[in-house]
């Protein structure tokens, strides 16, 4: 059995005790183990900061651009051999390993293009400022300055790849280096990815540390310089954000929590036309990719009420198709989900929905997956619910996998924005309207709920990526339980790692101090 090992010091330490099994999804049986029991996270995070920090501090945002674009080369070069042990690790399909795969190599290599266009400086000058006295002199303007401490990132297990590199792009980029913990169950891949950054040469000594298994007294250690990176539960962000330390020395910690997405169809729209199309198409996957265990995926389906019943038919017959099961079968379109306690969750959160929502599509229990052996793997159908009340729970509980549920709403954009609100912050909502009017309805009455709104229509219909895709160049992250954090959006990802700093003075000087 593969024994995880984690880099920190600039080598690998390989635990000898303490260890948490991984496991094939599939067949359940184990695979490989984790510890960091006996990392030295003090020495750990003083090399980072010490060592990985002046190497960056060195290197302008032309250089780190250069090194993003190794790292992104690198895993890209890997694509197949990662494809493969992400399907052995988490139990992917091809497809949903090459989302997350391409999703990490394509945020790097944008991240490296930034930094090629910032040039050869090491921080900037936000905005050309303002005359704060009696004559254009007096001067001031916002300077956003390297930090100087450590990044820790936590991650969580259903994006090995990707949410590492998402996080590690814009910390590097703007000159933190970088401590990186994956979710212990899939960290086999983030391993393997970390492996192939170090033996790719590109990573200057101390500028990015992995942890497997757990992240020790790490983050006892932060302090007002460094930056706290959180993606995973609203329950362990709870936890983890509150750790006096952070709170006594105001660490920058950024939360994405759990999310209940929503979709909402705008009323009348023409049955042959694309957005009805896109709409279907849409929903169908997010229900379904990476078996529904995506931060981004709808939970929550807002259809004008007098529509209801012919969306329920359409998109039950769409996952009728979907055939859940063993990667390694060719009919297989939908991989189990990635642990026993996420299959656990699943079946106890469906049981919570089904108290004020119908099953449609469907049983809210384990299945057999195909190509799999009978009563072994965490398979679980693709499941639709349906509510045509106000029913409460849909907005407070968050099954992570192939769950949604249907919801009549009275047919105004604005009745739909209350109830998409009623989930106290997402992180997406895709908006599938035609008239602007809808669209100006939407937003007047609720848009802020949301961190991103994705709307589709029929102009757009060909170009969309699915609402579930997270783009760098637009920022990902949401209000309230979705945990109030932002992350990439082109430039404003690096503010994170970044101290704004108000400068004010004599114009000239500050123009000629590079302040400009
Ligand atoms: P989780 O159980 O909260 O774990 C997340 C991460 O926190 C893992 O790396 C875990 O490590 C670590 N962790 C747990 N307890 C810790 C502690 N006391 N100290 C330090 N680290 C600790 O979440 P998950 O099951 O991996 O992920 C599923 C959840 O993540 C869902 O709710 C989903 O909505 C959310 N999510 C959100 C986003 C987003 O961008 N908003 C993206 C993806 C997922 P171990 O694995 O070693 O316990």
């Amino acid at each position: 059995m593969r024994t995880l090992r984690s880099y920190v010091e600039g080598r690998w330490h390989q635990a000898d005790a303490g260890f948490v099994p991984l496991h094939n999804p599939c067949t359940e049986e184990p695979i490989a183990q984790a510890s960091s029991a006996g990392v030295d996270f003090g020495a750990a995070y003083e090399h980072a900061r010490e060592t990985g920090g002046a190497a960056l501090a060195g290197m302008t945002f032309a250089q780190r651009g250069e090194l993003l674009a190794a790292m992104s080369k690198a895993l890209y070069q890997k694509r197949d051999e990662l494809i493969e042990l992400s399907t052995l690790n988490t139990g992917v399909t091809r497809k949903d390993a090459k989302f997350d795969l391409d999703g990490a190599t394509f945020t790097l290599s944008y991240y490296a293009k930034l930094g090629k266009s910032l040039g050869d400086r090491t921080w900037y000058a936000e905005d050309e400022g303002s005359q704060l006295g009696r004559s254009p002199r007096f001067w001031g303007r916002h300077l956003r300055l390297p930090r100087g401490g450590v990044a820790v990132h936590v991650n969580a297990f259903n994006f090995p790849a990707w949410g590492l590199a998402e996080k590690a792009a814009c910390a590097l980029l703007a000159g933190m280096p970088v401590i990186s913990k994956p979710a212990t169950s899939s960290a086999w891949v983030a391993e393997r990815c970390a492996e192939i950054l170090v033996e790719s040469g590109a990573l200057p000594a101390g500028v990015f540390s992995l942890i497997c298994g757990s992240s020790g007294d790490l983050l006892d250690r932060l302090g007002e310089r460094d930056v706290f990176a959180f993606t995973g539960s609203a329950d362990t962000a709870l936890e983890l954000r509150g750790k006096p330390n952070l709170l006594s020395a105001s660490t920058r910690v950024n939360i994405e929590a759990d999310s209940l997405n929503a979709a909402v169809l705008a009323p009348g729209l023409d049955r042959e036309g694309e957005t009805w199309n896109v709409f279907l198409q849409d929903v169908t996957r997010e229900i379904t990719q990476k078996t529904g265990q995506k931060c981004t995926a709808v939970r929550r389906i807002f259809v004008p009420h007098d529509e209801i019943d012919e969306v329920q038919e359409a998109l039950c017959e769409r996952l009728s198709a979907v055939v859940p099961g063993d990667p390694r079968d060719a009919e297989v379109t939908m991989g189990p989900l990635a642990t026993e306690r996420q299959l656990d969750d699943a079946i106890d959160g469906v049981g919570k929905l089904a108290a004020e929502a119908q099953i449609v599509h469907g049983t809210g229990e384990r299945v057999d997956g195909r190509g799999a052996a009978p009563g072994k793997g965490w398979f679980f159908g693709p499941t639709l619910l349906r509510t045509d009340r106000a029913a409460d729970v849909i907005h407070r509980h968050e099954v992570f996998g192939p769950v949604s549920t249907l919801c009549a709403y009275g047919g105004k954009m604005q009745q739909a924005a209350a109830e998409v609100g009623r989930a106290r912050g997402t992180l997406v909502t895709s908006l599938y309207v035609d008239r602007a009017a809808d669209l100006t309805a939407y937003l007047a009455a609720g848009g802020s709920t949301s961190g991103r709104l994705y709307v589709a229509s029929s102009k757009v219909a060909a170009q969309l990526p699915g609402s579930g895709t997270t783009l760098p160049a637009m920022l990902h992250g949401g209000p309230g339980r979705a945990g109030g954090g932002e992350e990439l959006g082109g430039l404003s990802g690096l503010t994170l790692y970044q101290q704004r700093v108000a400068v004010t003075g004599d114009r000239a000087l500050l123009d000629r101090a590079g302040a400009d």
